[in-house]
């Protein structure tokens, strides 16, 4: 037998009630999406569409010194790339364009399925789309917002 068939008796219910948990975050996030609305006036900002799912982002954001003092974000899409939005407007409030990249990077690697980028703490809210790593189309959903702050901060996508 393999060891895991008797070391991980807690671990299935555990992980059940995580995914629950993050299921509800997610559908919060969807229903109540945070900073959402218009930015006036803006130093930056990045319009976006996914094809695939119908997807629109328009994000803006404005910087007080080198730090995002406000991110908004317009637009509609599924439940992925709303929470994704609304939780990546969030997260960034506050960082410099460097920290809201590496950020980016981390989403990314846990969207490749990374378990320990997926347990970073400093990704908040954003945890909850882990799941989503094992769904290629909703991958898309899920960075396009992230997609739209690389192309705001950088000029490219
Ligand atoms: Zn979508």
């Amino acid at each position: 037998m393999p060891a895991s068939d008797g070391g991980g008796v807690g671990a299935p219910r555990t992980d059940a009630r995580l995914a629950a948990l993050y299921q509800e975050l997610l559908l919060d996030h969807y229903r109540r999406p945070r900073n959402k609305g218009a930015l006036e006036p803006a130093d930056v900002a990045a319009t976006l569409k996914n094809p695939l799912c119908g997807d629109e982002i328009e994000l803006r954001l404005a910087f007080e010194g080198d730090r995002v003092r406000d991110a908004r974000w317009t637009g509609q899409g599924c439940a992925v790339s709303t929470a994704s939005a609304s939780m990546m407007t969030q997260l960034i409030a506050g960082k410099t364009a460097g920290e809201a990249l590496a950020a980016r990077d981390q989403v990314a690697r846990m969207m490749n399925g990374d378990a320990a980028a997926a347990a970073d703490p400093a990704l908040g809210d954003l945890r909850a789309l882990a799941g989503v790593a094992r769904l290629p189309v909703r991958v898309k959903c899920a960075m396009l917002p992230w997609v739209a702050l690389t192309q705001a901060l950088t000029g490219r996508a």
